[in-house]
C-alpha cells in the first residue's frame, strides 16, 4: 500500500532491537484519514462477505480495527484482553503470548459470549515480527469453532519469522507494507502481494 509506505518512510523511526517506531501516526498519535485508507485496502484483500467480527488484541489494535469495522457492514470488533480484570467474568478463551516489544508473557482473554462457531473472523494487528500475538489470537478462534477468515496486519517486519512460518502454514495472511530490511535506520520494502 503505497501511502502508507510513503508515510513510514517518511515518519517511522527505527529504534534499536529491531524496533521500528510509528507512534506519530499509527499507535500513539493515529492519522485517521490513514486509518481510513487501511480499512478499506483491508477490505479489498478480504472481500468474504461472511466476515462478522474483527478480532484484535488491545491496545494498539483497537483503533486500526474500529476504523476497519466500517468497511464490514454489520461486524462487531472484539478485542482480546492483556490484563486480568473484575470486568471479565464468565468464561474465557485463552491464550498465552510472548510480547516482542516486552519480552514478557501473558495470557489473552476474550469471553465465550463474544466469539462462537457461526462467526466467520478476520484477525487485524499493528505489527507481525515473530508472531506471537497473532498465533495467540488464532488459538482463540480455534477454541470459539469460529471460522478464520484470514489475517491483516498493517505492518509486517518480514526480516522477522512471523509472517513465514504463517503463510507456510497455510494462513490466509495478508499485510499492507512488508519491510525487508531497516539495516544502519534504512528502511526497505518487499513487493506486497
Ligand atoms: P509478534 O507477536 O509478531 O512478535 O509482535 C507483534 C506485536 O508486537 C504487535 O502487537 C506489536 O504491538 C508489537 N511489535 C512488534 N514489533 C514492533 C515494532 O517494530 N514496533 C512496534 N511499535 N510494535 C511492535
Amino acid at each position: 500500500m503505497e501511502l502508507l509506505k510513503q508515510r513510514i518512510l517518511r515518519d517511522g523511526i527505527v529504534k534499536e532491537g529491531n524496533i521500528l517506531k510509528v507512534d506519530s501516526f499509527l499507535n500513539h498519535q493515529m492519522d485517521i484519514e490513514l486509518l481510513q485508507a487501511i480499512g478499506q485496502e483491508f477490505r479489498r484483500l478480504f472481500p468474504d462477505p461472511a466476515i462478522n467480527k474483527i478480532l484484535t488484541i488491545e491496545a494498539s489494535g483497537i483503533g486500526i480495527a474500529a476504523i476497519a469495522a466500517q468497511y464490514f457492514p454489520g461486524s462487531k470488533v472484539v478485542f482480546a484482553k492483556k490484563t486480568q480484570s473484575k470486568n471479565l467474568d464468565g468464561a474465557l478463551y485463552t491464550a498465552p503470548v510472548t510480547s516482542f516489544t516486552r519480552g514478557t508473557t501473558f495470557d489473552v482473554q476474550v469471553s465465550t459470549k463474544f466469539l462462537g462457531p457461526d462467526d466467520h473472523v478476520l484477525v487485524l494487528d499493528d505489527f507481525l515480527a515473530k508472531g506471537q500475538a497473532l498465533q495467540g489470537l488464532m488459538k482463540i478462534v480455534a477454541q470459539s469453532g469460529a471460522k478464520l477468515a484470514g489475517c491483516g496486519i498493517v505492518i509486517e517486519k518480514g526480516f522477522q519469522e512471523g509472517g513465514r512460518a504463517l503463510r507456510e502454514a497455510g494462513v490466509n495472511l495478508h499485510s499492507l507494507a512488508v519491510i525487508d530490511s531497516i539495516d544502519g535506520g534504512r528502511i526497505t520494502f518487499r513487493d506486497e502481494d
